[in-house]
């Protein structure tokens, strides 16, 4: 008998017909005697209708009303499921994420869990029930409802799974696992048998929206055995493996283990910025100050020596709010400078741990890029990964050219 956490996502509770499959799922693990704690998703294209309602009604509504709403997409869906389960003679109880226990901070529409109380859970499991859970929310110390930031269900799950120290956390989604990029936007991607959790971290960070970051971040420090799996065939998925399970067999490593990308950003640009000490942080202090989180800066070395070129890219949602507080705060306050904004830029990122001990990845990825015409505006590594700013209309062309070049296409071998 295992303790499993078995996370669903939107399009796995998409209708009737979806909810009453997973309970059917649910409902042979139980037969084979697991003890079960489930977690679901709002139905699919639920949390974008809600917020969409939301900006019909104010365009700047204030975090905690955006928490109040998207928050009942998941209530929808613990609900139903719990009486798909019932109707099949299983005994089940549903809570909202308050009720469960799950403490977060206060920073809304992205809080961090702190805690969680599964006391109740552990009541249920022991009088032979499934707990059906709320994915994406928690409660602050005020009794605010909060939420985890998009995709958060996933994390609500590895949380509970590491919390009641489950044998498995499985994420059941609409791929059959972690393929080397995007299935749908390369039909040439694979699946992978198994991925480092450092990988995974990075793919996840870049773009990859199978797994949210901060599930990927709770898995690998509280050691949770975390598994993606289809909701909708058979077949043993992708297992996130700790980073030193891998160090074996790591010269068979593959240079590049996956290709993420991510249209979800947008850049700006500081012309003529003062060349002198101290202008950067001047640039990015009050940004940080609003709660905006950059992700690449460049700064240009001074052609004149007097003044130089200030780049960064933040997230689409910030884009306004950035370009608002560099033109009436940071601009007039550095006394010179001209913005540039450009939100149609897609970032493009290679992944793998096996990029450590080569040279060339990057020579590689730039060659490949111009062989195609697209043209890199900006460039960031790590000791993992290389990212490239290019332009938006050109993002699927780089990925599957980079997927074919670096040998992860099926049955492929990797270009000179
Ligand atoms: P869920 O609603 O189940 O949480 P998501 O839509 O959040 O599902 O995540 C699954 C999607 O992630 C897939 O449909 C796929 O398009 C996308 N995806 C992006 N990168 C990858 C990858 N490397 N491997 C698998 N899926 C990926
Ligand atoms: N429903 C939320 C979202 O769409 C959380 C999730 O699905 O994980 O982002
Ligand atoms: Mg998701």
């Amino acid at each position: 008998m295992a303790l499993y956490v078995q996370k669903f996502g939107g399009t796995s509770v998409g209708s009737v017909e979806r909810i009453k499959a997973v309970a059917e799922k649910v409902k042979r693990f139980r037969d084979e005697g697991h003890q079960i704690v489930v977690v679901v998703s709002a139905m699919s294209g639920e949390t974008n209708r809600l917020i969409e309602l939301a900006g019909q009604i104010n365009d700047e509504p204030t975090p905690r009303e955006m928490d109040m709403l998207v928050s009942t997409g998941e209530q929808v869906t613990i609900s139903l499921l719990a009486m798909a389960l019932h109707k099949l003679g299983v005994a089940a109880t549903s809570y909202t994420g308050a009720q469960v226990g799950i403490q977060t901070d206060s920073a809304h529409t992205k809080a961090r869990i702190q805690r969680i109380d599964t006391e109740d859970v552990r009541q249920d499991l022991d009088d032979g029930q499934v707990a059906v859970v709320a994915g994406f929310q928690g409660v602050d110390e005020e009794g605010n409802i909060t939420t985890l930031g998009r995709g958060g269900s996933d994390t609500t799950g590895v949380a509970l799974a590491a919390a009641l120290k489950a044998d498995e956390c499985q994420i059941y989604t609409d791929v059959d696992g972690v393929y080397t990029t995007d299935p749908r936007v390369c039909s040439r991607a694979q699946r992978l048998e198994k991925i480092t959790v450092e990988e995974m971290l990075e793919l996840a960070s870049l773009g990859s929206k199978v797994l949210q970051i901060r599930a990927v971040e709770f898995a690998g420090k509280y050691n949770v055995p975390l598994r993606v799996l289809s909701s909708f065939e058979e077949g043993p998925g992708t297992l996130i493996v700790a980073d030193s399970d891998e160090e074996e067999d790591s010269m068979e490593e593959p240079l590049i283990s996956g290709i993420a990308f991510t249209a979800n950003e947008a850049k700006l640009t500081l012309l003529n910025t003062p060349d002198v000490p101290g202008v950067a942080s001047r640039i990015l202090g009050p940004i940080a100050d609003a709660n905006i989180e950059v992700d690449m800066i460049v700064q240009n070395v001074a052609p004149t020596g007097n003044y130089t070129d200030f780049t960064f890219t933040v997230n689409k949602s910030d884009f306004k709010q950035t370009q608002r507080i560099l033109e009436n705060d940071i601009i007039p306050s550095l006394g010179e400078g001209e913005l540039r904004a450009d939100d149609n830029i897609a970032k493009v990122s290679l992944v793998g741990v096996g990029m450590r001990s080569h040279a060339g990845v990057a020579s590689k990825m730039f060659r490949v890029l111009a062989d195609e015409n697209i043209n890199i505006r900006m460039v960031s590594t790590s000791e993992i990964k290389i990212s490239v700013v290019i332009d938006e209309k050109q993002m699927e062309l780089a990925v599957r050219a980079l997927h074919k070049a670096f040998g992860l296409d099926k049955d492929s071998v990797e270009s000179e």
